[in-house]
Formats: structure tokens, C-alpha cells, sequence
């Protein structure tokens, strides 16, 4: 017989391939584009399949319910995304919707009412891989979206507002007394899981991020005729900041981590000494405190060397992601629910963001992160062992048990 845990992985493994995928070759399945349809489609038979009934909201996500033992009870949301980055892995995002579906496969075919209802999410644009804009869908759903934000338009220039009503847009909006609590199981995209040889790990928060573009202007001069000692070059001055970056990411805590993803030589040449270069810097940690203190000592170093190199610095910051921590009673549930599948309970941030840190505005949101292979993720070589999926499904009907139980004590 295939376990929830294994039709969970081999569906997601369905999802990657054509019509399924805009791409005939690898995944890419983007906000509002005919894969993306295709699999809403299919994600609606199975929906209704394990008991639920099914609806598309004006944000264009479509949603499962399934009933609690009254009508109109809150829900407790479990979600995640379906689009995808280019050339995609086909776990991240629609794993934690196929766990949503198997774990209400289970209640429904057990034939368990719970004081509350059980709603499926499947969000449309986490990723952000068609339109400058990112989290969307669970924005309108948490209520915190800003309409302007809906103004934008793809590489083809096609806009949003040809696609969707942008009017309606908002009114995906669910009112605080509609969602219980928020539940996302995601694949941790990260090597931690892995090297503790665990399967399944509770999220304590998504990480706060720092995002700056830093500048460097020395002097453009002849590769062939300037003198070492007398060159101001903004390339070997970036190099110099990048691992400095790296150095004091590495002397903190594990979940401190510091990124230049860009580097730039504007009008760079072989021959010529470069008079200006440009960089990014990702700084995050779960805690804010940790996150500033170390994106301080690092500018506090890019100074140092501009100074030493006699190179102008500038610095701007673009981004403050504000640190979104899980809700403690949740994570207790979690790691109750953890233990009693037989695994060893593990608490880690995450580096990445998630609708869960959205969906955090409207109710206390958990997070169980998944292992997956060699840490893997945004590649088609992203792999997750169906015996992995089953567990954390054990600890998701677990975790839910104990919700029902706390909500109702016998
Ligand atoms: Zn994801």
C-alpha cells in the first residue's frame, strides 16, 4: 500500500512536468500562467478527493474545506505555494499542500470531526518569478496588502490587472476570527536537518533580513602602467569587503549569515584598473538584535578598508525584514507531536522566508521544516525521502489532535 507520505512526494513529482510545468524542460510554474492553472485544476480533484470542499478567491488561490464538527468554525489554514522559480525543484511549496491534503485525507477517511475546520491553501506567488513582487496571494489573505503594490507588470508585459480584478484582489482577505492558527510544512532548504541525521525539524521563526547596495569608487587606470602602490582599485577593495562579509558571518552563531549575490565592475575591461565597482549585502539572523550587531561590524570593516584603500564609500540600505517568530505554544505542539512520532525534537530558524511570516499578521503561524537532500533547494536535483514526508505527516495529525484536544479538553 503507498503511504500518505509517499503519494505526497509522488504527486509533487507529477506536478513538475508538463501541462504542469510552463517548461517542457525542468519546472517552472509562475504566478497565473497555464501550468499554473493546470495544477490548481488538479489540486482540485484531489481536494475533494479527501473530503474537502473546494473554492478559487480572488487572489487566485485556491482553498480546500473541510468541516469541523459545528459550520462556520474557524479554521486552522495549512498552506503553502505552488508557483516556482525557473528551472525549479518540485518540493518547495508543494510538498507542505500535498501534506495539507493527505493529513485531511486522513481525518476525513477516520471519519474524525474536530472543533474546528480544516482549510487547505495553496498559495499563488511566493516565489515572486513573474512579477516584481513576492508573497502577494498570502498578503491579500492576511490582510496586509497594499493595493499599489498590485500595480505591477511581467517580463512580457503582461500586468496583473490583465489577468486578475484588481478591485476584488483585497477581498481574499480573511477576517481574524476566521483562522485558528497557521500550519506550513516546507523542505528546509538548508544542509542543518541533514548533517543532525534528523528528519523533521520545528521552526522557531523566519529570520530578520538586512539588505544593503554598497558602492566603491577608486581611480580607473592602465592595468600596464600604474604602479601597485599607487592604484585605488575599487575591485581588489571589493574583494577585500566580501570576505571580510564572510569572516564575520562565520565568528557568530549558526544562524547568523552574510551574502554578496552581486558584484559589478561597471564598464570593467581587462586592461584597466577599475575606477568604480558595485555589491549586495544579505544579512540575517533570527534574532534582529544578533542580525544588527553584526551588519554593524561589518560596515564598520567596509569603512576600515575604504579608508586603508583610500576608496569612496557608499552605502545604502534597500531591505528590513523584521524577524517573523513561530508562535511558542504551536512549536510546543509541534515537538509534543514530534516526540510522540518517535523522532527527536530539533528547533531551527529560517533563513529563508515564507508565507508563514505574512500569514503571521493574522494568527499564530508553526513552521515543520522537512530535510532534503544535501540541503538542496531552487534545482531540479532538490530531493525529499518519502519515510521523511510520512513522518512529518504523523506529527502534523499529531499536532492537530493536540490542537483539538486543547481547544476542547475532554
Ligand atoms: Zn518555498
Amino acid at each position: 500500500m503507498v503511504t500518505g507520505g509517499a503519494r505526497a512526494v509522488a504527486r509533487c513529482d507529477a506536478l513538475a512536468l508538463p501541462p504542469f510545468s510552463d517548461s517542457a524542460e525542468g519546472l517552472t510554474r509562475t504566478y497565473l500562467s497555464p501550468a499554473y492553472g493546470a495544477t490548481q485544476e488538479k489540486l482540485a480533484e484531489w481536494m475533494a478527493e479527501a473530503g474537502m470542499t473546494v473554492r478559487r478567491d480572488s487572489a487566485a488561490n485556491l482553498i480546500g474545506r473541510y468541516e469541523g464538527r459545528v459550520a462556520h468554525a474557524p479554521a486552522l489554514v495549512i498552506g503553502s505555494h505552488i508557483d516556482s522559480v525557473r528551472n525549479a525543484g518540485a518540493y518547495d511549496g508543494p510538498l507542505g499542500i500535498m501534506l495539507g491534503i493527505e493529513t485531511v485525507a486522513a481525518l476525513s477517511s477516520s471519519g474524525t470531526q474536530l472543533p474546528f475546520a480544516v482549510e487547505i491553501y495553496a498559495f499563488g506567488d511566493e516565489e515572486g518569478s513573474r512579477f516584481p513582487a513576492a508573497m502577494l496571494t498570502s498578503r491579500a489573505v492576511a490582510g496586509t496588502l497594499d493595493p499599489a503594490a498590485l500595480d505591477v507588470t511581467d517580463r512580457d508585459g503582461v500586468r496583473l490587472g490583465d489577468l486578475v480584478d484588481l478591485a476584488a484582489y483585497p477581498s481574499a482577505a480573511r477576517a481574524p476570527g476566521e483562522v485558528l492558527a497557521y500550519l506550513e510544512a516546507h523542505i528546509e532548504q538548508g544542509p542543518v536537518l541533514e548533517a543532525e541525521g534528523l528528519a523533521l525539524g520545528t521552526v522557531t521563526g523566519i529570520a530578520a533580513q538586512l539588505r544593503f547596495e554598497i558602492g566603491l569608487s577608486g581611480t580607473a587606470g592602465h592595468a600596464g602602467t600604474t604602479a601597485m602602490g599607487l592604484r585605488r582599485d575599487a575591485v581588489a577593495g571589493m574583494a577585500e569587503m566580501v570576505l571580510a562579509a564572510e569572516a564575520v558571518a562565520t565568528a557568530g552563531p549558526p544562524d547568523l549569515v552574510a551574502t554578496v549575490g552581486v558584484v559589478e565592475v561597471p564598464s570593467g575591461a581587462a586592461n584597466v584598473i577599475a575606477g568604480r565597482s558595485r555589491f549586495t549585502l544579505d544579512v540575517r539572523a533570527g534574532d534582529a538584535g544578533v542580525r544588527d550587531r553584526a551588519a554593524d561590524e561589518v560596515l564598520r570593516r567596509f569603512r576600515d578598508i575604504a579608508e586603508r584603500r583610500d576608496l569612496g564609500l557608499s552605502v545604502r540600505q534597500v531591505h528590513d525584514l523584521p524577524a517573523s517568530p513561530c508562535d511558542p505554544a504551536l512549536m510546543d505542539l509541534l515537538e509534543e507531536a514530534t516526540v510522540a512520532a518517535g523522532q527527536r525534537p530539533f528547533r531551527l530558524v529560517s533563513g529563508a522566508g515564507h508565507d508563514a511570516m505574512i500569514m503571521a499578521a493574522l494568527c499564530p503561524t508553526a513552521m515543520l521544516f522537512l530535510r532534503c537532500r544535501g540541503g538542496v533547494s531552487h534545482n531540479p536535483a532538490e530531493y525529499v525521502e518519502p519515510a521523511d514526508a510520512e513522518a512529518a505527516l504523523a506529527v502534523m495529525s499529531g499536532f492537530i489532535k493536540r490542537l483539538g484536544a486543547k481547544l476542547e479538553p475532554a
